[in-house]
């Protein structure tokens, strides 16, 4: 299609869909790539992480086209809209971009731009990597321990979740409808109450641990970890748990073996080309995250879990400064960092661009330039080593030099060419 507000530019070819079935992409060397700065610090880390996944396409003998596309702020001021179809479209036709934070009001106003866009091109694995960067300052004794990977379900559990405001006719009419109709008597206390449904389908969860599985298997990880609180919510957290065993031995009986089979017929040593698939119940995971972190490499959890676990991975590897994420649907595919807009520190300059330079990195990877994301995921490390960093990691570490967001990033670039 053509664009009319997006900054589109002169060359540069469109990704496309190799094979429909497995979501493989035609990736050219010169593609177009939109990408959404962002509100708030958007404005500092978008550009920085521009430059360096340029240096690093470059330095790999590729050239990114960028189409820079508009949504929050930006598309307000220019078009007076939140999020212009010509965005979603322009990120739907191209199938792999990235996008800063994008602020969204509390309680009241529009609602996630963030929740909308992941929606509108279901992007239904939320995917967030947790692997500790030397040099990075951590709560944790040991945070090198940490290498893994979670999968966050997107699109439904208490993201498609559905409320009824205590006092309301129609929470009333819930309550009857439960209690009367579905027998579920005493259950709910006399008195106002607020009631909510969580919808946790089979279609939903099979297709977020395929997602799972597929990436253990591609990138030669040792376990999937299935999140649940199955224990407490059978119809929902369990069945998220036998869905994904069902799926583990239906399409991947090849490759993957339960824990349960890992002890009965391996003895606890998994064979090379085994993938394990285990469970966990949540508030277990959340401890085993602390004590046990080497066990666990890929997680597949519903939606909550995976905002509470994922959080968690991402203080003991350093924090919202440093944590990168990925957005996957079927053969597309969204990067954006963890981090808000942080409006307070905006436009200064001086905000960690890490967190959105290594999403810049699970990006190159999603494309299949790994050569690339390597690059930007050393360079950055060795900058991160050398104690020439921004504000928040200087303050908490001693004898570093305070680097501008901007200083920081065109230091990465010049790493980048010296280990090119
Ligand atoms: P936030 O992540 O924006 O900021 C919290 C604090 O973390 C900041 O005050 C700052 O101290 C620190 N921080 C965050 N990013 C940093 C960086 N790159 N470098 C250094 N320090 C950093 O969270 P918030 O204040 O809860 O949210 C602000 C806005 O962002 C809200 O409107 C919220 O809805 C939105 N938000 C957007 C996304 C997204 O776009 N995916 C994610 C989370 C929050």
């Amino acid at each position: 299609m053509s664009y009319d507000i997006a900054d589109a530019p002169e060359d540069g070819e469109v990704i496309t869909l190799a094979d429909e079935e497995t979501g493989e992409l035609d990736v050219p060397e010169n593609p177009i790539i939109p990408i959404i700065h962002g509100d708030g610090i958007g404005t500092d880390v978008g550009p920085a992480a521009q430059t360096v996944l340029d240096a690093a396409a470059e330095a790999t003998g590729r050239d990114i086209a960028w189409m820079r596309v508009y949504a929050g702020e930006s598309a307000r001021d220019k078009y007076d809209e939140n999020l212009p179809d010509e965005t979603v479209e322009a990120i739907r036709e191209h199938r792999v971009a990235i996008k800063g934070p994008l602020t969204t009001p509390v309680g009241s106003g529009f609602r996630s731009l963030n929740v909308a866009l992941r929606q509108t091109l279901d992007l239904y694995a939320n995917v967030r990597p947790t692997y500790h960067l030397d040099g990075v300052p951590s709560p944790v004794k040991e945070p090198g321990e940490m290498d893994m990977v979670s999968f966050r379900e997107n699109t439904e559990d208490v993201y498609a979740g559905i409320e009824w405001e205590a006092g309301t006719d129609d929470a009333e009419k819930v309550r009857e409808f439960v209690e009367d109709e579905m027998g579920f008597d005493e259950k709910i206390h006399d008195g106002p109450v607020g009631l909510g449904l969580k919808p946790i389908s089979e279609y939903g969860s099979k297709r977020l641990i395929r997602q799972a599985i597929e990436y253990a298997l591609a990138n030669d990880r040792d376990s999937v970890t299935l999140v649940h609180k199955g224990n407490i919510m059978k119809f929902t957290e369990a069945a998220f748990r036998d869905w994904g065993y069902e799926l583990a031995d239906e399409e991947y009986g090849e490759e993957t073996i339960t824990e349960d089979e890992l002890w009965e017929e391996y003895d606890g040593e998994a064979p090379d080309d085994k993938l394990v698939v285990k469970d966990r119940i949540a508030d277990n995971m959340l401890q085993q995250l602390l004590t046990r972190t080497t066990d666990y490499d890929v997680l597949a959890m519903p939606n909550l879990n995976g905002d509470y676990l994922s959080d968690s991975a991402g203080a003991q590897i350093g924090g919202l400064g440093i944590a990168p994420g990925i957005n996957f649907g079927d053969g597309r595919a969204l990067a954006e960092p963890v981090h808000g807009s942080a409006p307070k520190h905006a436009g200064q300059d001086k905000v960690n661009p890490t967190a959105m330079i290594l999403s810049g990195r699970e990006m190159l990877d999603y494309l299949g330039w790994s050569d690339a994301g390597d690059l930007v995921r050393d360079a950055v490390e060795e900058q991160i080593a050398s104690g020439r960093v921004t504000y928040d990691l200087e303050r908490q570490r001693d004898g570093a030099t305070k680097l501008a967001t901007s200083e920081f990033a065109d230091e990465v670039v010049e790493r980048i060419h010296d280990l090119a």
